[in-house]
């Protein structure tokens, strides 16, 4: 007989979570995750295996990632000390819930984001044990301004996330809207997840010069470095320094450092042709997907497209998967998203075979 009983020991704010699980099912075309269509030359392989090969493998890396962030911090035009580094963006978002996390009157600690938006800001509050107020979003996606700044006067939240572009809507919010949410939400830290900017056709990085209560969140993960795990956040240096106390000291590996470091000072060029290819794939590909019939698409400032039919969302993605593609749907989450998918601008060889196959599943 054991004591042990692993239910007398867990948080109970897990208790409604699951873990985030994506599919791994084997596929011959992966549309669903965001992921950059493959552009990197051979040249910049064989670079990145030659820095590889020079690692000194026996060796804790720099616990400050002087070098990487000095590169990123000129990249954005913002000092190194505006800059911390995470294990993907995810994991600056779960550092900022850690550290944002002081209880302000009586309930918890709130954080007000947006639905449809990244799972993550909900998954990783809920699991620090905040309360997350989630605003639906307008008919055309955009801020729903009055609700929003209802939301934040109703329960003073901590953390405000947005993403702009945003996650699965693909579109930019309003910059006029953004600007009066940010205002609205004096007392609380404003983060604007950037993590599909590239791909965009406005920057608005200015924001955080602009409002001291802005933190700009970014990533090397969408495009064409997911394999890095490589994300991180333009905020003051007094919120770097703060969450510079909960940060694991190694939290960035020396391979994503190294690597990190010369994808940002010699890759430049490179990335930003992989990103021409995809904005002018996803022109084409827009324009095929609106000429099938019943398939509505929304303006993307992203690399993928949010893409509506006339039929369930869950039988169009079982039936592509049956035609060897897999795109995102959004079918569990009900009401307005039962018909929506979410498809990653691909290849041009994939998005042909994503359009044949999308073409026989809604009968053109
Ligand atoms: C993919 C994504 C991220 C997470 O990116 P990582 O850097 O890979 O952790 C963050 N925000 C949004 C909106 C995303 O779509």
């Amino acid at each position: 007989m054991s004591d042990f009983d692993l239910a007398q020991l867990v948080s109970t704010d897990l208790a409604e979570v699951t873990a985030y699980q994506p599919d791994t099912r084997p596929c011959p075309v992966i549309l669903d995750a965001n992921e950059a269509a493959p552009f990197l030359s051979k040249e910049a392989r064989a670079r990145l295996a030659q820095v590889t090969a020079e690692i000194p493998w026996e060796r804790y890396p720099d616990a400050g990632a002087t070098e990487l962030r000095a590169a990123l911090a000129e990249r954005s035009g913002v000092t190194p000390g505006e800059i911390i580094v995470g294990v993907g963006s995810d994991e600056i978002i779960a550092l900022l819930l850690t550290v944002l996390s002081r209880e302000r009157g009586r309930g918890p600690a709130t954080v007000v984001t947006t639905t449809p938006s990244f799972v993550m800001y909900r998954i990783s509050a809920r699991v620090r044990g905040m309360q997350v107020l989630e605003v639906p979003l307008d008919q055309d996606w955009d801020l729903p301004v009055p609700a929003l700044i209802r939301a934040i006067e109703m329960s003073g939240p901590n953390l405000v996330f947005l993403a702009s572009p945003n996650n699965p809507s693909g579109n930019l919010m309003n910059r006029e809207r953004l600007e009066q949410v940010i205002v609205a939400a004096q007392g609380a830290l404003v983060v604007v997840d950037e993590a599909y900017i590239d791909y965009s056709s406005r920057q608005q990085l200015d924001l955080f010069s602009k409002y001291p209560n802005v933190a700009v969140l970014r990533t090397l993960s969408k495009v064409g470095f997911a394999a890095l795990r490589l994300g991180w956040v333009v905020a003051r240096a007094e919120v770097v320094n703060e969450l510079n106390k909960a940060r694991l000291p190694y939290n960035i590996s020396m391979v994503t450092q190294r690597l990190g470091t010369v994808v940002l000072r010699e890759f430049a060029g490179e990335i930003a042709q992989g990103i021409r290819q995809v904005q002018e794939e996803r022109g084409r590909l827009t324009a095929a997907l609106r000429a099938l019939p019943g398939v509505r698409v929304t303006p993307s400032d992203a690399n993928f497209l949010w893409t509506h039919l006339d039929q369930p969302a869950g039988e169009a993605f079982e039936a592509l998967i049956a035609r060897g593609v897999r795109v995102r749907s959004f079918h569990p989450r009900g009401g307005r998203l039962s018909r929506s998918l979410r498809i990653t601008v691909g290849t041009p060889e994939e998005n042909s075979r994503l359009l044949q196959a999308l073409g026989e599943v809604v009968g053109a």
